[in-house]
Order: C-alpha cells, then sequence, then structure tokens
C-alpha cells in the first residue's frame, strides 16, 4: 500500500490506481516532517535520494497531483520520465552513445577474443525475454579455478541505469588492454579471478531503449503488469520493508525470493565462485553503500573493513560511504545477499547525480569509478585476510603483497574491534602472517632476496620475523640451499 501517499495527502489509494501503464515524473519532496519522512523510508515508493527533510522519488501523475493539492513542497526535476529517455536516446552521437545489448554483447566478443589467454565470455542463463546474461571472467588461466580471491562486478540490476553496464565494462576494457603492460594490472589479472556481469537485467535495459520508456524492473509479464524488481528478489531477508506486494509497483518483489532468473543466474554464480568481494552499480546518488539495508541498525560484524575499504574507493570517486538504510532501509537486495549469505564484502555504488546522465557524461563516469573498482579489486586480498570466507583458511593462491596487504590492513582494524570480532580477525591475521613468513623464506630459498626484504620493510610484519628468521634456518641447516650471502642478511635483520 502507498501508506506514505496515506500520511501525507490523507487519502488512502487503492492498489489499482496505477495498474495501467500512466506518465511518471521524478520530484522532490521537501519540508517533510519526521512523521511524513518515516512513512516514505522503508515504504514502496522508487526512492532516487533522500536527506534530512527530503526525498526525490518517482511518482504518477496522479500522485504529483495529490501531492500538490495536499499543499507540499514539490519540485519537479523531471516532469516526464519518458520524455527525459527519449530525450537522451536522441541526444547521442556516433562518438557518444550509450552501449545496447546488442553492441555490447559484441563488444564483449571483440574483447575476449582480442584477449583469449585471460578471458572467457559464458552466458549465465537466460533472462525471461531468453536473453544471454552475459558474464566474463578475467584471470591468468581462466578455464580453470586457480582459488584466487574472486571478485563480482555486476551493472545494471535496474533497466533505467544505463551508466551501470558502461562502467563495469571498461573496467573489462582496462583490466584486459593494461594485461602485460601495466604492472598492477597485471598482477590483478593474475592474482584474482574477477567476473564482470555488466547487464544483470538485459531485458529491462532493452526495453528502455527500444520503447524510450522509463523502466526499473524485469519483463516479467505480472497479470496486465510487467516486471519484479531484481534488486528486491535476493532471499537473505526477502521481505516487506522498501519493496511492494503489489505488481504494478516499481519495487514489487515477486512472489517469493528468488523467482526471477536473472537473479537466480547471478545465485548460481556467486555460490561456485564464492566472491571474496563484490560491486553492485547503480545510479543515483554519488555513494558508496554498504550492508545491512533490511533494518536500521542490523548488527554488520565487519562494519569496520566495510567503512575502511568503503573510504579507500571514495578516494577515487569522491563518494560519501554510508550504510544502505542511510539512504532507506529496503529489503531483499544483492548486498544483504551476497554478505549475509556469502560473507561477501558487499558494496553497491549509486553513481552520478541522475538516472541517465547525458551520453557525453559517460567518460567522466567510468573515469571516477573505474579506479575505484580496480581498488577494491586489488583488496580483495587483504580483505581475505581480515574476513572468514566460511573455510576456516585464506585462499589459497594469496601472494606475498596480499599477505602484506593483509597484515597492514589488519593493524589498523585490530585496536579498534572488542571480543569475539577481535578474536577472529586475529586469528586469521596470524595465519596470514604465517603465510607470508614462508613465501619470503621459500623465495630466499631460491636465491631471490626481494621478498625478505619486503617482509623486513612492512612494519606490520615485524612480529613474523622471529619465525620466518627460525625457517630461514631450519631450512639452511637441513640441506636446503640457502647462500650464505641470504643467510647473512637473515641474521641481520633487526
Ligand atoms: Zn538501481
Amino acid at each position: 500500500m502507498r501508506r506514505a501517499l496515506a500520511v501525507i495527502c490523507l487519502l488512502v489509494l487503492t492498489t489499482g490506481v496505477a495498474a495501467a501503464w500512466t506518465p511518471k515524473a521524478l520530484v522532490r519532496l521537501s519540508g517533510l516532517s519526521d512523521q511524513e519522512m518515516k512513512a516514505f523510508l522503508g515504504s514502496d515508493f522508487d526512492l532516487a535520494a533522500t536527506g534530512p527533510d527530503f526525498v526525490e522519488v518517482v511518482l504518477t501523475h496522479d500522485e504529483l497531483a495529490m501531492m500538490k493539492k495536499a499543499g507540499k513542497k514539490v519540485r519537479e526535476l523531471i516532469p516526464d520520465l519518458d520524455a527525459y529517455v527519449a530525450r537522451r536516446l536522441a541526444e547521442q552521437t556516433p562518438t557518444a552513445a550509450y552501449l545496447t545489448y546488442e553492441t555490447m554483447t559484441t563488444r564483449l566478443r571483440e574483447l575476449v577474443a582480442a584477449h583469449p589467454a585471460i578471458a572467457v565470455l559464458s552466458s549465465l542463463g537466460q533472462s525471461i525475454e531468453g536473453r544471454e546474461i552475459w558474464a566474463v571472467k578475467v584471470s591468468d588461466h581462466p578455464e580453470r579455478d586457480e582459488k584466487e580471491p574472486a571478485c563480482l562486478l555486476a551493472g545494471a540490476h535496474h533497466a533505467r541505469e544505463w551508466t551501470t553496464f558502461e562502467v563495469p565494462m571498461a573496467v573489462l576494457q582496462t583490466l584486459l588492454e593494461g594485461y602485460g603492460k601495466d604492472e598492477r594490472l597485471t598482477r590483478l589479472v593474475n592474482e584474482r579471478e574477477i567476473w564482470i556481469v555488466p547487464m544483470v537485467n538485459p531485458d529491462g535495459v532493452t526495453w528502455s531503449q527500444t520503447q524510450a520508456k522509463y523502466w526499473r524492473k524485469n519483463r516479467r509479464p505480472v497479470g496486465s503488469s510487467f516486471g519484479v524488481d531484481l534488486n528486491r528478489n535476493y532471499g537473505y531477508q526477502w521481505g516487506p520493508t522498501g519493496s511492494s506486494d503489489y505488481p504494478y509497483s516499481d519495487t514489487y518483489h515477486g512472489t517469493g525470493p528468488f523467482t526471477e532468473p536473472e537473479i537466480v543466474a547471478l545465485k548460481g554464480l556467486a555460490e561456485r565462485e564464492q566472491f571474496q568481494v563484490s560491486l553492485c552499480y547503480h545510479s543515483y546518488s554519488e555513494l558508496v553503500l554498504y550492508p545491512f539495508a533490511y533494518a536500521y541498525n542490523a548488527p554488520n560484524p565487519d562494519e569496520l573493513i566495510f567503512k575502511t575499504v568503503g573510504r579507500e574507493m571514495a578516494a577515487f570517486n569522491k563518494y560519501k560511504v554510508q550504510n544502505c538504510t542511510e539512504l532507506y532501509p529496503c529489503m531483499g537486495v544483492s548486498d544483504d545477499w551476497f554478505y549475509g549469505a556469502g560473507k561477501t564484502i558487499a558494496f553497491t555504488f549509486e553513481m552520478g547525480r541522475e538516472f541517465i546522465p547525458p551520453a557525453t557524461e559517460i567518460a567522466r563516469q567510468c573515469a571516477l569509478n573505474v579506479p575505484a573498482s580496480l581498488h577494491l579489486i586489488e583488496r580483495a586480498g587483504a580483505i581475505a585476510v581480515n574476513t572468514p570466507t566460511g573455510a576456516d583458511d585464506l585462499p589459497a593462491h594469496l601472494d606475498l603483497t596480499d599477505a602484506l596487504a593483509g597484515l597492514a590492513l589488519g593493524q589498523r582494524l585490530l585496536p579498534q574491534l572488542t571480543g569475539t570480532d577481535r578474536e577472529r580477525t586475529a586469528a586469521r591475521w596470524q595465519l596470514a602472517a604465517r603465510r607470508a613468513a614462508e613465501l619470503a623464506v621459500a623465495e630466499l630459498g631460491r636465491g631471490d632476496p626481494g621478498a625478505w626484504r619486503r617482509l623486513v620493510a612492512e612494519p606490520a610484519a615485524r612480529t613474523v620475523l622471529p619465525l620466518a628468521r627460525a625457517r630461514a634456518l631450519f631450512e639452511h641447516c637441513h640441506g636446503r640451499p640457502l647462500p650464505a650471502d641470504l643467510l647473512a642478511e637473515v641474521l641481520a635483520t633487526r
């Protein structure tokens, strides 16, 4: 029910009012009382942005008229959202245009064909209308599961948010074209398993682009209406807050959790890959969001990691970092399921300042958000040290760079943690410390002192130096070749 509308307009709407297709507007309602704000937050309205006493919300023209009649302070940001979509399509040029599902598919095939050693294109399954849901895995030996820290980037849960497939496509291109040329990008490809699903909702995107319609959901036929909100269909804390039981609603969450093939496809991938980190792209509000979204003050044992890594990413895109509920609470969203069910450190970017900026703005959105995304991929190794992955172990391929990054991050986090959170992180920190020591000594045994010097130089690794030294001495005494000059270097380490 439109409870918020009832509160504000002292009217009770029947659910049939908006069943037919009606034009919609994006409006800013300001000067709202606490009671009115409370009625909006957690309601089934399609909220784009919120503040202390305002909301930016999608309304039907009937609802808008009622708000005006009730004397509310209304500013029409986009009076006709269909006309807005049509304008964005019309103003495209050959050099500044959004991808479509078809051109994206072609581009994916071209990129993967040009880099077959580090990229594999596959379909996770088909959408309601039978489109393939494309996923690219980027890694060295991409056909093998190497147990490296796994990362997921997913765009376009929501049809109307066209920059949200452009940015993951740009990340893909950056990784593939930088491989073998840029040291950091090469390492990320070699030491990670990166999954990019640029368009989770191909039917919705195609509908919005070909029909010039403002559209959010997928295209499931539901009675006389269409569509389930894919970012309300996940199965962790699926429920009524911030979502709707009524098919006409833009936040209709389906008849139950995981009813939509697009989301079932992602679920299968996530259960197989056990992602260390995930990032879902949405627009708009210039926010970095982290779970939980389902209720205010839902306890998140890894909140410190979310805040720390969130702020690091925000250094690149200049967004505000906040818990999902500070935007508005909602149930059945991707981040809650990825983190709640899979222990994935799951973020959402709400990019830009409008749903569909002019196509000339795509490059700027990518310039802000590709580096932030790459940072999360890099951080997956350090995060692996500091969060449980389900098994009581670290990813088998964690390299020295990741182990040292994990030790440094843990060193920052540990003093701020208490109780079992601290014990849990400390135990994994010890695991990573041992791993770092082993890796450094093994390199030393092969005659390369570089790793040992990096270990010694990392302040967070000081506590493992005695262990590493003992191991090096043991190996020397038991016949492993450790040249005299390297042994001298070990003994000289303070
Ligand atoms: Zn969205």
